[in-house]
C-alpha cells in the first residue's frame, strides 16, 4: 500500500512536459517514435527516440538508469551509496568509477556555488524525511546536532583507489540532486552508441534531448506552473540547448500550518529556502554545467544569477515566491509565458 502511495504521488509530480508532436501535413510520413515510460529513482522516466533501430536503443538506455539507481539508491542497504553512508566514520569503502564520477561532480559544484548544493546533506534530508517522514518537522535542537554532519569538505575521494571516506559517524551522502541527472547523460550517450539521432529523455524534470524533432523543429518543453499542476508556466525551445532540468517546491513537499516545507534543503541553515519555488536551467550538454538548479534553488534569484556566470551558454528562469519570474538576457525570445 505504501510502496503503491508512492508512485501515485510520484505521478502527479511530473513537472515537465512535451510540447507539439507535430501534426501538419508532412506528419503522414513521418517517422514512427519508440516511446517508453518507466518508474525509476523514484519517478517517471520517459524516453521518445526515432530512427531505426529505436525500440533496443531505448531499452540500453533505461539499462543505464537501472544501473546507476542500483549503485546510488540510498533507500536500498545494498547500494554502493548505502555502503558508504553505513561505513560512515569507520571504513572507507571501494565503489564504481561512476560514483566517484558522481561525488567528484557535486564537490566541485559545492565549491562553484557557495556549498549551497553538497550532496552529504544526507544527515538533513533524513532527518527532515520529506515525502517519506508524513508531516514531521523537526526540532532546533535537532537540527542544530545534523548541521556538523553536513561538510563537502571533509568528504574523502580517492580516485586512483576509487574509494569515498566519510570521517564522522553520523554523515551521509543523498545523490538525489545528481544521479538523475547523470543517469540522465549515460542514457544520451547509449542513445547516440546506438546510433539514435532524435530523442527525449525526461526523467522527472531532468530532460535530455539528441537533435530536433523529427520534422526539423527544435523540442519544446514545457515548465509547470509551481502552483497550478495542470498549467504551465512557460515553454522553452530547445534550439540552442539540449539539457534543461528544474528543481522546485512542488515536486515533493508538505504543508503544515499553511507552512510549505519541501525536498530542498539548505545545507548551511538546514532548513527550506523559500525565495524561490521553482527553478529552471538549460544548457548544452558540452559544457558540463550539470546538476545547477537544486543549487539555483538555494541560492536564490541575486546570487543565483552571479554564480550562473561562471558558466557561459547556461541560462536561468526563477519563479520567486511572490509569482514574479526572472529570466536570464540568453533566454530571451526562446521562452513564451
Ligand atoms: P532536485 O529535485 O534535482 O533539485 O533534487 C532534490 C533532491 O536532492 C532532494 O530530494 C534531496 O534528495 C537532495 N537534496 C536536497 N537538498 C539538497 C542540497 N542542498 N544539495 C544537494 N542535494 C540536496
Ligand atoms: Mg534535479
Amino acid at each position: 500500500m505504501k510502496g503503491l502511495r508512492r508512485i501515485l504521488l510520484s505521478i502527479s509530480l511530473i513537472i515537465l512536459v512535451v510540447l507539439g508532436a507535430g501534426c501538419g501535413p508532412g506528419a503522414l510520413f513521418a517517422p514512427k517514435p519508440y516511446k517508453e515510460t518507466q518508474f525509476l529513482m523514484d519517478t517517471i522516466i520517459d524516453i521518445t527516440a526515432y530512427g531505426q533501430g529505436n525500440e533496443a536503443a531505448v531499452k540500453t538506455a533505461f539499462d543505464e538508469f537501472k544501473r546507476i539507481n542500483e549503485l546510488t539508491n540510498r533507500f536500498d542497504e545494498n547500494s554502493q551509496v548505502s555502503k558508504i553512508n553505513q561505513a560512515a566514520g569507520k571504513d572507507k569503502v571501494q565503489v564504481d568509477p561512476d560514483v566517484i564520477a558522481m561525488l567528484k561532480l557535486a564537490r566541485s559544484r559545492s565549491e562553484q556555488l557557495d556549498g549551497a548544493l553538497d550532496i552529504t546533506v544526507g544527515a538533513l534530508t533524513e532527518l527532515w524525511g520529506v515525502g517519506h517522514k508524513g508531516e514531521f518537522v523537526p526540532s532546533q535542537a535537532e537540527i542544530k546536532a545534523a548541521l556538523p554532519l553536513v561538510d563537502y569538505r571533509l568528504l574523502e575521494i580517492d580516485d586512483k583507489a576509487n574509494t569515498v571516506f566519510l570521517p564522522k559517524t553520523g554523515m551521509s551522502i543523498d545523490l538525489g540532486a545528481v544521479a538523475k541527472s547523470y543517469a540522465n547523460r549515460k542514457a544520451i550517450d547509449a542513445l547516440k552508441a546506438k546510433g539514435i539521432k532524435s530523442a527525449l529523455v525526461n526523467a522527472g524534470g531532468e530532460v535530455r534531448v539528441i537533435g530536433t524533432r523529427p520534422d526539423g523543429q527544435p523540442w519544446r518543453v514545457g515548465v509547470q506552473d509551481p502552483r497550478n499542476t495542470e498549467g504551465l508556466a512557460a515553454k522553452i525551445s530547445l534550439s540552442d540547448w539540449d539539457s534543461l532540468e528544474t528543481s522546485g517546491d512542488y515536486q515533493r513537499f508538505f504543508i503544515k500550518d499553511n507552512v510549505r516545507y519541501a525536498h530542498i534543503i539548505d545545507p548551511r541553515t538546514g532548513v527550506q529556502p523559500r525565495e524561490v519555488v521553482s527553478v529552471t536551467i538549460v544548457s548544452k550538454s558540452d559544457n558540463y554545467a550539470d546538476v545547477l538548479s537544486t543549487a539555483m534553488f538555494v541560492l536564490g534569484v541575486e546570487r543565483g544569477q552571479e554564480l550562473l556566470k561562471q558558466y557561459p551558454g547556461t541560462e536561468a528562469v526563477f519563479i520567486t515566491n511572490d509569482g514574479k519570474k526572472v529570466v536570464t538576457p540568453g533566454l530571451a525570445g526562446k521562452i513564451e509565458f
